[in-house]
Order: C-alpha cells, then structure tokens, then sequence
C-alpha cells in the first residue's frame, strides 16, 4: 500500500495553552490529554498503518496553543472539504465530576454508536489484561453542535443528588423564598437544592434549545442570554446567602471538539470520536493516567485499528 492511500487519522489533544481543560488531583487535564496524544502519535506513525497527525501539527502551531474547540472544528472540516478527505479524529480529553468517586472511560459520539462500542470494548478489555480497570459505564452520544457546550463539573455533583428538574418560574421563585428562609437557619442542604433546581430549568432549556434547532445565529443567541441569565442568577444567590461560603464555583462553559456534524450534509461529515480517558477528579483515574499515558496510547490506537478495520 502505497504511503498516501493510508488512511488519513487527525488527533486531537483537548485544550492547552492558556485554557487547563479541568482540573484535579495537582493535575490539568491539557497536559495529560497532550501526554496520551503525543504517544498515540508516535505509535500511529511507529506502525504505519495510518497516516497520523496533531490537529496542531496540521495548522502550523505548537501543540500548547490556545486554540477553540470551535475552530479546531472549523480548521478540520476545512481542511477535509479543501485539503485532502480526513478518515478520522480523535479527540482526546478527561472528564471531571465533583463526585471524587465517578471514575472510568466514556467515548462520545455522534452517530457512530457501534464505533464508539468497539474503542470502549478494545481500550478496557486491553486494560484488563494488563491488569488495569479503566471501566466506567458508558458511551455517550453528543449533540449535533461543532461544539458542545457543557456546565462545569461543579454543577454534575447537584445533577447527581437531586436529579433534573423541570418546573415554571413561579413555581420556581416559591421554592427559593421558602428555601431562603431555610439558609438563614443556616441550611446548607437547602443552598444545594435551590441552586440545583434554578439550574436545572435553565439547562434544560438551553439543552432543549440546542436539540431543538439547527445551529444558527438565533438560537446562538438564545442560549447565550440563557446562560447569562443563570450565570447572574448564581451571582444574585451568592449576594443573598451572605457569610455562607458558596458551594457552587461560579458557572463556566467549556468547550471539547466534535466534528461530526450530521447537519451538514453527508459530503461534510468527518467520522469521529471523543475519548474522555478518566475522571481527573477521581484519584485513581488520574494517577493512572499520569503515570501510564502510554498504555492508554496503546489501548487506544488498537481501538482505532479496529474501527478503520486495518
Ligand atoms: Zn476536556
């Protein structure tokens, strides 16, 4: 097989630069996603059954530099209509939650359901044989955005305790007089729940909004003043419950890569994949993957192998 009909294979290290990813456990995310794919790639091109490259690479720039998710999709989904057809990304990022104890590896996709099962099959059974458990419980679908937007982990622990909820804004206001009172009886459960509650309606909305409509300049903007509105709302909570140290961090949006976007049209898809490699928050996670980058390399590649069938 001649050097140039390899299949064409984009990694993609997540944040970098002036943006950490997440944070924990004395590590940053951008520097463990870098560890995993500056391996990854040296034993795509080691093995030389795909053509490898950084998205970074590709661009001309140093891999720490600050570069949005938005526009590395943009880049890519440029240089796969102009350049030259991308057989595959991968995104390499790892996720945080505030619950210390959620743990494992999750691949999002967007319509590659069955890939996605292959790369979470390969890289947990190769682990288990080297006498890891990277397991977490899943494979995620992601939106059909060239971004996804998601709230910072802060927010996931509340998710997680009180569940999503979906209620009117009077009913709404009710709850968060009475639970304002509960505060200056210094109930900090309360705080929790209120702020889950506020938080989740507008969530939803913005998650309904987001599935609900093709990404356009509107619906952009809808979001946005959304998510500002909830950002005041927290800032607003935080003035009430005056001496009580806030529980939740200020609200933050980050952004990871996904470049399949169905919207589009077919001749613009690039199929793809997003490994979140482990929690940074859970200790175990991210030792391992300091310590082991490499090895998720491996796991990781052999994956890869498998969906592209070489
Ligand atoms: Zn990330």
């Amino acid at each position: 097989m001649s050097k140039s009909s390899l299949p064409l294979v984009f990694l993609d290290a997540g944040h970098g630069g002036k943006d950490p990813g997440a944070i924990g456990n004395g590590y940053k995310e951008a520097s463990l996603n870098r560890a995993i794919a500056k391996r990854l790639l040296e034993k795509l091109c080691d093995e030389k059954r795909v053509r490898a490259i950084l998205t970074h690479q590709a661009a001309g720039k140093d891999i720490n530099e600050t570069w949005a998710a938005r526009d590395r999709a943009a880049f890519l989904r440029d240089y796969n209509s102009s350049k030259e057809k991308i057989d595959y990304v991968l995104s390499i990022h790892l996720n945080s939650s505030t619950s210390q104890s959620a743990s494992g590896l999750v691949v999002c996709h967007n319509s590659r359901e069955k890939e996605a099962w292959m790369m979470y099959n390969t890289m947990t059974e190769l682990a288990r044989k080297e006498g890891f458990n990277i397991e977490g419980n899943r494979v995620e679908k992601i939106q059909d955005r060239p971004d996804l937007a998601i709230l910072r982990a802060s927010l996931l622990k509340l998710f997680e305790k009180n569940g999503l909820k979906i209620g009117d804004k009077k009913e709404f206001e009710d709850y968060f007089k009475k639970a304002t009172d509960n505060f200056k009886g210094g109930i900090a459960d309360s705080l929790d729940k209120v702020i889950a509650d506020r938080v989740s309606i507008l969530m939803a909305t913005i998650r309904d909004e987001r599935s609900a409509n093709k990404p356009s300049a509107a619906s952009e903007k809808k979001t946005e003043s959304l998510e500002k509105e909830m950002e005041s709302l927290r800032k607003k909570e935080c003035a009430i419950l005056t001496g009580i140290e806030p529980l939740v961090k200020p609200y933050e949006k980050y952004s990871v890569l996904c470049v399949e976007n169905p919207q589009e049209g077919k001749d613009l898809r690039i199929p793809a994949l997003l490994v979140e490699t482990g929690f940074i928050s859970n200790k175990e996670d991210a030792n391992r993957i300091a310590k082991y980058p490499k090895n998720y390399a491996v796991w990781m590649g052999e994956g890869l192998y498998k969906i592209l069938q070489i």
